[in-house]
Order: structure tokens, then C-alpha cells, then sequence
């Protein structure tokens, strides 16, 4: 034989064996995510993120009927990979390994499951106006496992001393109190974040992702959440997921490893938003300030997400659409909703409405004034040129109002008046119903502080929410006159609620220790509340008003078969009511019982006593 031939077939070998020796190590692949995913869906599109140390140099493969790779991106950063499945609508359930091929090689492997849906989880239905909505901070309402409060891999540990740390309020403590809040009356609870959030100081506020995909372990792990989810259903609790688009925590593992340089903002310095949601759709708004508000990040530990990245919007609408599926959701709370772009935010809502067209999202656009609100809204009545495709908005200038409207003096443009000029602007709104409507919540003083901490107010306050057009919301503690001002910090208005801690001297749900104002206060919640539950007219009936004449506040909800007058003294003084003037409502009717106090009233001229609430059901 040919000694070249054997040479030269000896250095073919040779860098082949070298090639295999370098490409063939095994790559370590820490996440997929999605985790799962489910046959049936509406969209057969896939997208999963694979990170990995250079695992964009193999190539997947998958062997499994009726799931196909359609194709595979690359970012810049060469540790992850995109691979976009089409999954065929006849694919069953089950566990199939994603290999990652260089050459021959497998060089990692992963099992992926595609689990079977729910029976009737494309119908699901979301919240609506036959719904109060509970607000509830899971860190604060109760420790139902002292042993997870704190953990080895959690960078911050508990302590119950410092109003900015970690209390140790879980899934579990929740789980133990749902008779509670489903006598009260709620019928949905919507949670503060529970996502993990692995951040050295500050974190029990949730609203710092460390992993979108991971209950925060302090709460209790994925599975206690979807089993708290159904424990939910069973006792009539719709749940809302409070989730963010907007930015992530600092110590998420995007941020030591970047998919690309554009999946943040990034500035040559820290660069804070100017936190202005008016700017989006200001005629007259410079560049620069619109820019400022999209694109500056909310804090230093939280990095402002890119949604304009189309891989990163994918990622976060497929993890909204992956928890809803996963624990069974009623409806999803979007935080900072404006900061985003309005683009990947309409596609968000788009994409998830396809696939559950009856859920319900609701939007916080916090700004002041109801022509604000209401662009962001589903319907574009306000013709930006933008299709939110939002059901829901909160009611961010009604709730600004409650700050004067029963605890001023009564004027021409004072008061309750507020109210009423509010609710005027109903015109703006494309569904003026789909609104979630509150009179508190974790970012701001507490109901009870701002009336002056006066109990008959409060009960006028709360009397008007449950009444009025809306989704009415409730922050937890609000119903036994929690207290507490922004001013002295956040954690003083998202203190501990009383009992949920052993060893805590006042139980609010045993109502041991509450003082007899907390006692009448949870009492009256607890009767309008449930009178509300079934009271179709206030879910889906007409509202027409009065005009507010010294602080006499008169309304009514109306249907074709039933209607209620409420009457609402907001004055320091007694007023006679005189039932002729609302006599386009009231003629042919000759009483009615007032559910607040059991009585009954009959329609002729009444002495309404000061700071009193009258809800009224005539016959
Ligand atoms: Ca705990």
C-alpha cells in the first residue's frame, strides 16, 4: 500500500477523533422553559428557551408523533437557543427526550412533558361584576408554616422586626383561612406576587421576579399553589395572578448572562423611569420623556425588561398562558401596565383571550384622570390608535377620590361631589362596568387613615364601593380598620394581619381582641358583602344618579325586574329627604328595606341622620 495514502488517511483520522474529543462534551442545560406544555391548545406554536453553556453549537432533535421543530433561533449569546415546536392537534400527552446533536453525538439531553388540559379550561370564566375582589399580601396575611419562612437558598431571611423584611405569611397560611374570607363574602382574591423573588433585602413585596416560573419557596412550591387554586374553586374563589411584564429582578439569571444585549434597557448610566404614563399618548410628549418612561427601570434591582425583543414577549405571554393552565386562573392583575410598550401588550392580551376568551385581565394604568384610564382600555373609544385588547382597567381616579370624598367638608367641587364628577365621565370609558373600582391597596394609606380612622365614614365609603358601578376591590385588613400612611413607609400600610401569626394577641378571624368599632365594621362588611354576592341588579343593572345637594348622595341600580335606591348622607348634618324629587325613580314604589340595618322605610319625607349610609331594596 501507498504510505502517503496511510498518512494522509491517519491526519483525516486524527481530526476527526479531535473534532468529536471537542464538540462532543457534554453540555450541562440548566433550564427549558416553558417547563411543560399542553396538547389542545388553540395556538399549536411552541417557542422554548433553552439555556446552556454553548448549547446553541448542538442541534435538537426530537422524536416524539405529532410534535415538530419548525425551526431554531440563535441570539447573540451563544448559551441559548429558541426552538420553535408545532404541535399537531392530534399529539397525546405524554414524555418524550429533546436531544442536542453535534455531528452524531448526543451531547444533552432533556425530558419535556406535554401534559393533557383540564376538562373546560378554554371556557374558563374570568371576573366580572358579580365579584368582590380580596387583595391580599402573601408575606402579611398568615404564617401557616413557621419552617419555610426562611430557607438555605434564600438570600434574605426572615425577620418579623423589620417592617421591610420578610414575615413569613405563605400559601399554606392562606389556604387555612378561606372560610374565612368566603363568609366574609369575597368571591376572588387577588394575590400580590408569589414568584420567587431572591433578592437580598426587600423582597417580600414580590414584585422583583428571580424566576417566573417557581412559586418563591418562602410560599410554599408550584404545587401548593395549584392545589390552593382548586381548594379555592371548590369554596366559590375565583384567583387573580398579579404578574409583571414590565421588569424582572436584578438576580434573575438573565441578567449575569444576557440572551442578547437588547433583552433590557440599558444606559451608559443608571437611568430611573420618569414614572409619567400620561407621556404615551401626549400629543405633545418630547422623545426624550416618553422614552424616559418606557425604557428607565423602575429601581435599580429591577431591570427593565424589552418587550420590543420578540423572543422575550413570546417568553413572558406563554408564561402568563403556561400559570393560567398550570394552576387553574380566574383572571390576571398586570402590574405597572402602561410602562411596557402598548404593542407587545396588546399582542399579550391578544394571545391569551384566544386562548380563553372569557378570562378577564385587569390593567393598573395609575393615572389621575378618567380620559387617561380609559385609552388603555379594550374598544380604543378613545381613539389612539391603539387596540389595548384590555378588558379591565382599575379605577385609579375614583380611588383618588376617596381620599376626600366622605372625609371633606361638603362644597361645590368638596365632597362627595367628587364622586359624582367621576362617574360623569363614564362617556370616556368603552365598557364604563369593566372596571375594578377600590378605595385602597398595598401602594397607598390605608382606607381607615385617610377617613380620619371615623367608623360611620367608612361604613358610607364602603356602602358607595359595593353599590356603584364596578368590580369592587378590598385590601385585606380594610374590613376590621386596619390602619397605616405611605409616609411612614410601605411596610406600615402592609402590616400583619391580626391572627395570622401564633402567638398574636388580636385573632381578626376569631374577632378575638377586635375592639367593638372592628367588630360593627367586619359585621357590616360581612352583610353587605354577601348581600351583594346575589344581588343581580348591582352586578349587571343600569346606574342612574343624582346630583349630590349638600352632601346627599342619592342613586340607584336598575333592572327590568329590580331596583335599589341608595342614599348616602355624607354631610356632618341631618337632612330630609324628600321623595318627590327623585320621583322619576321612585313613583309606584312605597317602601323599602334598608339591608344595612334590617329595616324597613317607607318613601315618604325621612330625616336621613348625619354620616349615614341607607341601602335600600324597594317594593
Ligand atoms: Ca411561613
Amino acid at each position: 500500500m501507498n504510505t502517503t495514502f496511510f498518512k494522509h488517511f491517519f491526519t483525516i483520522l486524527l481530526i476527526f477523533v479531535f473534532n468529536v474529543s471537542i464538540f462532543a462534551q457534554k453540555v450541562t442545560i440548566s433550564r427549558v422553559e416553558p417547563p411543560s406544555w399542553w396538547t389542545g391548545m388553540k395556538n399549536p406554536n411552541l417557542q422554548l428557551l433553552v439555556y446552556g453553556d454553548g448549547i446553541s453549537s448542538a442541534k435538537p432533535v426530537i422524536d416524539y408523533q405529532g410534535v415538530d421543530i419548525s425551526g431554531t433561533s440563535i441570539p447573540e449569546n451563544p448559551n441559548y437557543i429558541f426552538i420553535d415546536l408545532v404541535i399537531d392537534p392530534e399529539a397525546r400527552p405524554g414524555t418524550f427526550p429533546i436531544l442536542f446533536k453535534v455531528g452524531r453525538k448526543t451531547v444533552a439531553e432533556v425530558t419535556y412533558e406535554l401534559k393533557a388540559r383540564r376538562p373546560g379550561s378554554a371556557n374558563r370564566k374570568g371576573f366580572d361584576q358579580s365579584d368582590v375582589i380580596y387583595l391580599l399580601f402573601p408575606d402579611r396575611f398568615a404564617n401557616g408554616n413557621e419552617g419555610n419562612d426562611s430557607g438555605n437558598e434564600t438570600l434574605e431571611k426572615a425577620d418579623r422586626s423589620n417592617p421591610n423584611g420578610r414575615h413569613g405569611g405563605d400559601i399554606k397560611g392562606v389556604a387555612d383561612h378561606l372560610d374565612y374570607i368566603s363568609d366574609m363574602g369575597f368571591t376572588a382574591v387577588w394575590f400580590n406576587p408569589l414568584l420567587e423573588n431572591n433578592m437580598p433585602a426587600y423582597s417580600y413585596h414580590g414584585y422583583a421576579i428571580t424566576d417566573f416560573y417557581k412559586v418563591d419557596p418562602r410560599m410554599g412550591t408550584n404545587e401548593d399553589y395549584r392545589l390552593l387554586v382548586g381548594s379555592m374553586h371548590q369554596k366559590g374563589l375565583k384567583v387573580i395572578m398579579d404578574m409583571i411584564f414590565n421588569h424582572c429582578g436584578s438576580n434573575h439569571y438573565w441578567i449575569n448572562d444576557l440572551p442578547s444585549q437588547d433583552w433590557i434597557h440599558q444606559f451608559p448610566e443608571f437611568t430611573r423611569s420618569n414614572f409619567r404614563g400620561g407621556s404615551v399618548f401626549d400629543p405633545y410628549a418630547s422623545d426624550t420623556d416618553r422614552e424616559r418612561f418606557q425604557k428607565g427601570w423602575f429601581d435599580t434591582s429591577m431591570p427593565d425588561l424589552n418587550q420590543n425583543n420578540e423572543f422575550l414577549l413570546n417568553y413572558l405571554i406563554q408564561n402568563s398562558i403556561w400559570w393560567i393552565e398550570y394552576a387553574g386562573l380566574d383572571g390576571i392583575r398586570m402590574d405597572t401596565y402602561p410602562y411596557p410598550y402598548p404593542e407587545a401588550m396588546a399582542e399579550w392580551a391578544k394571545r391569551v383571550l384566544k386562548e380563553y376568551p372569557d378570562f378577564s385581565m385587569v390593567g393598573e394604568v395609575w393615572l389621575s384622570n378618567p380620559s387617561q384610564v380609559a385609552a388603555w382600555q379594550a374598544g380604543d373609544k378613545m381613539q389612539t390608535g391603539l387596540e389595548s385588547n384590555l378588558p379591565y382597567v382599575f379605577d385609579f381616579p375614583m380611588y383618588d377620590a376617596f381620599r376626600y370624598a366622605f372625609s371633606e367638608q361638603q362644597g361645590w367641587s368638596t365632597g362627595i361631589i367628587r364622586m359624582y364628577d367621576i362617574l360623569t365621565q363614564d362617556y370616556l370609558y368603552a365598557k364604563p362596568l369593566d372596571i375594578v373600582t377600590f378605595a385602597d391597596n398595598h401602594d397607598g394609606d390605608r382606607l381607615y387613615s385617610k377617613l380620619g380612622e371615623d367608623p360611620d365614614r367608612f361604613k358610607l365609603a364602603m356602602a358607595f364601593l359595593m353599590t356603584t358601578r364596578g368590580v369592587p376591590q378590598v385590601y385585606y385588613g380594610t374590613e376590621v380598620l386596619m390602619t397605616g400612611l405611605e409616609h411612614n413607609g410601605h411596610g406600615d400600610i402592609r402590616k400583619d394581619f391580626p391572627g395570622g401569626w401564633t402567638g398574636d394577641s388580636i385573632n381578626a378571624f376569631t374577632r378575638e381582641g377586635l375592639n367593638s368599632d372592628q367588630v360593627k365594621a367586619v359585621k357590616f362588611m360581612e352583610r353587605l358583602l354577601n348581600w351583594r354576592k346575589n344581588k343581580a341588579v348591582i352586578h349587571t343593572g343600569k346606574l342612574k344618579h343624582f346630583i349630590p345637594v349638600d352632601g346627599l348622595y342619592v342613586y340607584f341600580r336598575y333592572d327590568d325586574n329590580d331596583k335599589v335606591m341608595v342614599v348616602l348622607n355624607t354631610s356632618d348634618k341631618t337632612i330630609k329627604f324628600d321623595p318627590e324629587y327623585y320621583g322619576e325613580m321612585v313613583d309606584g314604589y312605597t317602601y323599602g328595606k334598608n339591608i344595612l340595618a334590617g329595616k324597613t322605610f317607607f318613601l315618604t319625607k325621612l330625616n336621613i341622620p348625619a354620616h349615614t349610609p341607607m341601602v335600600l331594596e324597594l317594593r
